[in-house]
């Protein structure tokens, strides 16, 4: 080959190589042709079809998916938090709601839950005797640890995060939306469940919404630990799924239409 051929060869090879390794370091950016147009079908999406729920004729009521912890009949679903083996201890009134018999303990749920919705009556006392956190106490604790108050908050004033509607110590309800003793009220509550890394450090807090009476108290706050009478809340062990209890603190309160969808 001579000199001049050699360069010619060269030049052509640089030329290859340049157009292949163009071709593999090209960046993606899109052709510059226009691209192909959307269409309504592109979005789209039908599979798989979204499971059909039927809805209670009654607002309030249980769709046909849930699992109804209490509609007058028994506490089958209950048991004694003072002893799990026990049926739970307190008072069916007729046939229609269950009342707090205070001081025999909380009662909670056989079955165990985490992600929920849930939706649960409570009336305070008829005869208004006390007041504060005295009159009407209870509360709903989800996995058995985070607790929204249930309290007669009409025209009863004590700390805003211990009222209806509170996540007890931890957040006041956005408004106080509470009927008069005599009435009943309703709770219906999204509940997200804490999340937890393998080495037991919390990923993610707990979450909760909640409507009172139909009327949003908590916008899915963050809940920041474990319900405390006393000291700051925090998330000191991590855990599964668990139980739903609601308290015995003392005094009456009566629950009713009580059912809850696994999320
Ligand atoms: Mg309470």
């Amino acid at each position: 080959m001579n000199l001049k051929n050699y360069y010619t060869t060269l030049f052509v090879l640089f030329i290859c190589i340049g157009n292949v390794s163009a071709q593999f370091d090209a960046p993606n950016t899109p052709p510059e042709e226009s691209p192909m147009p959307m269409k309504p079908e592109m979005t789209e999406i039908w599979e798989p079809e979204v499971t059909v729920v039927t809805p209670a004729d009654i607002l309030g009521d249980a769709p046909s998916d849930a699992i109804i912890l209490f509609d007058g009949k028994n506490l089958d679903q209950w048991v004694s938090q003072k002893d799990v083996s026990q049926a739970a201890p307190w008072k069916i009134v007729d046939g229609k709601f269950f009342e707090v018999v205070p001081n025999t303990g909380g009662i909670q749920t056989k079955m165990k839950f985490g992600d929920c919705q849930l939706h649960i009556e409570f009336s305070a006392p008829d005869e208004v005797k006390f007041s504060g956190q005295g009159r009407g106490n209870s509360g709903v604790f989800f996995q058995n640890r985070y607790e929204l108050q249930v309290l007669d908050s009409y025209q009863n004033r004590t700390y805003r995060n211990g009222q209806a509607g509170s996540i007890y110590k931890d957040h006041a309800p956005l408004v106080n939306a509470m009927k008069p003793p005599l009435e009943w009220n309703t709770y219906d509550v999204i509940y997200t469940a804490p999340r937890f890394k393998p080495n037991g450090v919390l990923e993610s807090p707990a979450r909760i919404t909640v409507l009172h009476n139909g009327v949003l108290v908590q916008n899915n706050a963050t809940i920041n630990g474990l319900t405390k009478y006393i000291g700051l809340h925090d998330y000191p062990e991590s855990h599964g799924e668990d139980v739903i209890s609601l308290q015995d603190h003392g005094t009456t309160a009566q629950f009713r239409n009580i059912w809850i969808r696994k999320l």
